[in-house]
């Protein structure tokens, strides 16, 4: 799950970490107080979207950068007017962009340096890793791409938590000395007590900066937090805005459905995460995309099924269906029924390649066999995604 930048603020100030003075508003009239709230005489204002990139963004209707700097509190409400529900695009928006729905004002620091900051977990080795760059405020793939030896790294053994000697290893790194190492140290230690704290997949400050007047301050601020946590962070759930989610995902988590958007064609419906892994592979490899990743689990219901069949379905993408299941908890005839009762309530106008295999495969095959509802079978995963691969292309060349 991720946040907007004012809430990932608010959740650095309260583990001291050092952030700008800012107020966030969700309507213009609300823009003059807000502004009245930031010190300094400079604001920065800036779109909240959960994507970033918004410094170098341009909304649809021409008017540029989603960050910007104003010198009067006029003209910091006359650019906050012009992002509050316009459409910003940015590299990480897609072309189609975000509705900006809330404007975070922030006081304006004078940058001496911007730098990088992250904690994420290295799958490679099951640790927390620190990244910390020199080189801040730009697309920390290409400075790791062209220049790696401006990355410091050092992992952390989630068991004993940061040590005082490695925040030392990245100030040193980063350059720091005397009263900047000593504030970089507190923030990075800190942001690990955050990163740690909160169950967080990723917290990342691009940029930290140095400011002229001596101080280390985080100017951006980002964090994704892992959603199997969220049972024991009703304050992190609280954070969460679904304006920003994919509505499909929305639907599918009301359902307990593990769904994931995908831009292909092929709407995938399996049950295991692995088998629907393979099964997306295996469409790929037939020459076909998947729409999606989605997991019905192991123990899933008629209601499910029934509810993945309604949110694959209303997906325009969706030109075709591969239902791929392996009975073993989960029995054939449930995702049958399934098939069967979802076809009363949503209309399945595309092709449907069913493969079934194990736990009450005869009595599947027999429901669907008889239920009149016009179904591909498959025998096998191979099988299931070549057929898929067909009936939507021979679907699209007929609808064209
Ligand atoms: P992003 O583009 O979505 O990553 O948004 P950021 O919050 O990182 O802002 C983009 C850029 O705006 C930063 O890299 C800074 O160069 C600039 N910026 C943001 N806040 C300030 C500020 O207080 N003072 C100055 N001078 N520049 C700022
Ligand atoms: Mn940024």
């Amino acid at each position: 799950m991720n946040i907007h930048e004012y809430q990932a603020k608010q959740l650095f100030a309260e583990f001291g970490i050092p952030v700008p003075a800012g107020a966030a508003c969700h309507k213009e009239e609300e823009f003059a107080a807000a502004a009245d709230q930031i010190p300094g005489g400079i604001w920065v204002v800036k779109a909240q979207i959960h994507a970033g990139g918004r410094g170098k963004g341009t909304f649809t209707d021409g008017y540029k950068g989603g960050v910007q700097v104003t010198k009067t509190k006029e003209d910091a409400i006359a650019a906050a007017k012009k992002m509050l529900g316009n459409t910003l695009v940015t590299k990480q928006t897609g072309p189609a962009g975000r509705v900006v729905r809330t404007i975070y004002f922030n006081e304006a620091c004078s940058i001496k340096h911007e730098y990088y900051l992250a904690i994420l977990l290295d799958r490679s080795c099951s640790k927390p890793v620190v990244i910390a760059s020199t080189e801040g405020g730009m697309n920390i793939e290409e400075v790791a791409e062209k220049t790696p030896e401006k990355i410091a790294k050092v992992w952390i053994d989630p068991a004993i938590g940061m040590r005082a000697y490695q925040a030392t290893e990245l100030a040193f790194r980063l350059g720091f000395v005397g009263d900047e190492a000593k504030q970089f140290k507190k923030l990075v230690l800190n942001l690990y007590k955050l990163y740690a704290a909160k169950d967080c997949t990723l917290v990342e400050i691009n940029p930290m900066v140095a400011t002229n007047d001596g101080k280390i301050v985080a100017l951006d601020a980002k964090v994704s937090f892992d959603d199997n946590s969220l049972f024991r962070h009703p304050e992190v759930e609280a954070l969460r805005d679904i304006t920003e989610e994919d509505p499909k995902e929305v639907e599918a988590r009301k359902f307990d459905l593990n769904y994931i958007a995908l831009d292909g064609s092929i709407a995938c419906l399996v049950n295991g995460a692995g088998l629907a892994m393979s099964t997306m592979d295996i469409i790929k490899y037939c020459g076909g995309s998947p729409a999606n990743f989605l997991d019905v689990g192991g123990s899933a219901t008629v209601e499910q099924v029934t509810a993945a069949f309604r949110i694959i379905t209303q997906d325009p993408h969706v030109k075709g269906i591969l239902v791929n299941i392996f009975g073993g908890i989960m029995s054939c005839l449930t995702i049958a029924e399934g098939i069967v009762e979802a076809a009363k309530t949503v209309e399945i106008k595309v092709p449907l390649v069913v493969r079934l295999e194990g736990n009450q495969v005869e009595e599947g095959k027999k429901v669907l066999a008889e239920s009149g509802l016009k179904i591909t079978p498959a025998d096998s995963l191979i099988d299931g995604a070549r057929k898929a691969v067909a009936e939507v292309n021979a679907f699209v060349a007929a609808n064209k």
